[in-house]
């Protein structure tokens, strides 16, 4: 292949070319220039594009040496995109940067944005240090800053081995040929950009779905370290979540530490000055090229230096909650595409851990509401066992008491009786009142007994009942004529309707009179002089299913008394329950409030269910002023199952 002159090899002073020897060497470089562009619009891969640059060049022209530099974003470091050394090692592997503080050609012509010459110097030392031993024999360079909207964005640097290689001349080619090749580099950059910017979306959003996919909070951390790791690579992260009580930061995930679970690292605590509160307070990511260039930083002894550095913050509700921490343990500065990639995940990644701590919270909450709830039932059950201890207790009580009292009471019935009929007693004024004081003593005493017995029957289900069919309005007429005394006495008056028409029923006659004794009793005693007392039947249908599908008999019986309170109307029907004081107690039958033993509804009700039947009570309130009064319903079936 013919080498083309290069200006190493042409003499510097020409200065008596012929016109036609001028016009021949500048279509030659017309051709030239023709032919890098050519080359360097054939690709829009950004690498491929610099390496076939330097190439063309070195082979076009014949340079000692061809670099491009391109600036980082923002410009603070110039890093070598694509060169070859003078012994043909590809230099854009090596990671040759500077610092744009350095002062060199490359940063004096990306700074000034104009060509930056040098035409009898070597590489300096510590200017150029790394490039000296790739190319040893620079004498002189050239730079021309590439340059697109009106800034620098990189530079070309042409070596050569001779002193006072480059003219004027070459000056106006090179801008040329840089100048084409700056459109070249924006070309693939936006294509590159554009690429990247569509794989960032299409990541960005896979990586959403797959961190909103679970709750399990444990799941949505080791996820959120997987995945950034996949968008910013790193060698190592963690996830810090802020405890405030103590201004702290605690790991609670982490990636890449040797051995270690994050409770047993060190918190880190979180000052004005310190890098992480510098995070916090300005609720932006902070990127530190090279750690070692930050005074104060701080290493965790349990893991390898670290080089370059970024915190994220973790942002809830404009609060900053916690932070991202990524490492890389070799000189690696994260990119602004890689700083704002990962500020855009770290978003996602906060609202993923709130909803995960919020998923977290209601299901230990909803554990303990379990666990309460299991607690409670159990205590509820010691309590309830121990209730039916107690009624149990009771029951014994009342049926061994009443057994014990039965006989004496009725040797003292006796007795008492032949009392009143010794005549010597009966005709002293003395003497009588007292017998018959004892004999009515001795009455009541035994109808509590035979009530306590009748109860201690109900209790242990022995009631024996003989059911034989009865006329229901004779059976009621034939109790309310017990209390027309009473009646009289209490002013009170008591209505029967609607009873005749009613169909027999079969009932053990003497303890369903029972019954209607104490509703009735209790309408007497619970209603003021001068109320009224009304006592109705009607037919239960069978398919009114009050009786569960059986046909029977309701009677009610209304009084217009003081009402009972809706909270006592199951509470009434419960053995020895008054809802009055006990002190008032009164052993009356009749007097207005005169308490029993608070033993007749239960006993009622212990009845009214041995025949299958219901008893309940309806009253909108106990009012002793406006007297609301109540209404007693009893519901027999006609027909009692064969035993
Ligand atoms: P007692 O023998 O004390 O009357 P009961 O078992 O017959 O006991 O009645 C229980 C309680 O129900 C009574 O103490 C009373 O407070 C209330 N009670 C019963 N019937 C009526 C009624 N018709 N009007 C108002 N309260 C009543």
């Amino acid at each position: 292949m013919s080498q083309p002159p290069t200006p190493d090899q042409r003499p510097k002073q020409v200065p008596q070319a012929s016109n036609s020897e001028v016009d021949q060497r500048y279509m030659r470089q017309l051709a030239a220039v023709a032919e890098v562009g050519r080359a360097i619009t054939s690709s829009l891969d950004l690498n491929t594009l610099l390496r076939v640059l330097v190439d063309v060049l070195r082979n076009t022209f014949g340079y000692y040496g061809v670099n491009v530099w391109l600036l980082t974003e923002p410009p603070d470091i110039t890093q070598l995109k694509a060169g070859i050394s003078a012994t043909g090692v590809d230099l854009s592997q090596l990671e040759i940067q500077y610092s744009m503080q350095v002062d060199n050609l490359v940063t004096r012509a990306c700074r000034s944005e104009e060509p930056a010459l040098e035409n009898h110097t070597r590489f300096s030392a510590g200017s150029q240090a790394s490039l000296s031993e790739h190319f040893p024999n620079a004498r002189s360079a050239m730079v021309l800053p590439l340059r697109m909207a009106q800034k620098a964005v990189g530079a070309l640097e042409i070596l050569s081995d001779q002193e006072q290689a480059f003219s004027a001349e070459d000056i106006t080619l090179l801008r040329s040929i840089s100048d084409q090749a700056t459109i070249a580099i924006r070309n693939a950059t936006l294509y590159e950009s554009e690429r990247s910017r569509r794989h960032l979306a299409e990541t960005l959003q896979r990586v959403g779905r797959a961190i909103s996919g679970t709750l399990e909070l444990n799941e949505v951390l080791a996820l959120i370290l997987r995945l950034l790791d996949e968008i910013v690579p790193t060698d190592r992260s963690a996830v810090m979540l802020l405890n405030q009580d103590a201004n702290e930061l605690e790991f609670v995930a982490t990636r890449g530490f040797p051995g270690t679970t994050p409770a047993e690292i060190p918190h880190i605590k979180l000052k004005e000055d310190n890098i992480y509160g510098r995070v916090f307070r300005s609720q932006q990511p902070i990127s530190l090229p090279d750690v070692q260039e930050y005074p104060g930083w701080q290493e965790l002894q349990i893991l390898a230096p670290a080089r370059s550095w970024m915190g994220v913050p973790l942002i809830q509700s404009e609060q900053v909650i916690g932070m991202l921490s990524l490492a890389r343990e070799t000189l690696h500065p994260y990119t602004v595409s890689e700083v704002t990639l990962a500020q855009t995940f770290a978003d996602q990644a906060a609202v993923a851990l709130e909803n995960a701590r919020l998923y977290d919270n209601l299901a230990r909450f909803s554990h303990q509401l379990r666990e309460m709830v299991q607690q409670r039932t159990q205590e509820l059950q010691r309590a309830y066992e121990q209730l039916e201890r107690l009624d149990r207790t009771k029951s014994d009580f009342i049926r061994v008491t009443s057994h014990e009292l039965r006989t004496p009471l009725t040797v003292l019935h006796g007795y008492s009786q032949m009392l009143l009929q010794d005549q010597d007693v009966m005709n002293s004024s003395k003497l009588r009142p007292l017998a018959q004081g004892i004999v009515q003593g001795a009455v009541r005493l035994h109808e509590i007994v035979n009530a306590m017995l009748d109860i201690a029957k109900i209790d242990s289900s022995a009631l024996e009942l003989s059911p034989e069919p009865v006329p229901t309005s004779y059976l009621i007429k034939n109790i309310v004529s017990n209390f027309e005394s009473a009646l009289e006495q209490r002013n009170l008056n008591l209505e029967i309707s609607s009873l005749s028409s009613l169909p027999p029923i079969e009932v053990d006659a003497p303890a369903i009179s029972k019954v209607f004794k104490q509703i009735i009793s209790n309408a007497i005693k619970y209603t003021p002089d001068g109320g009224k007392i009304t006592i109705t039947g009607q037919e239960i249908t069978r398919d009114s299913n009050v009786l569960d599908g059986a046909s029977g008999i309701q009677i009610t019986i209304r009084d217009t008394g003081i009402g009972i309170d809706p909270a006592f109307h199951e509470l009434i029907f419960t053995k020895f329950y008054q809802t009055g004081e006990v002190a008032l107690h009164s052993s009356s039958k009749t007097r207005f409030k005169g308490g029993g033993a608070g033993l007749g509804l239960a006993i009622a009700r212990g009845i009214v269910q041995a025949h299958h039947g219901k008893l309940w009570v309806e009253s909108p309130g106990h009012d002793e002023t406006n007297c609301p009064g109540s209404q007693f319903h009893v519901v027999l079936p006609l027909r009692q199952p064969p035993s």
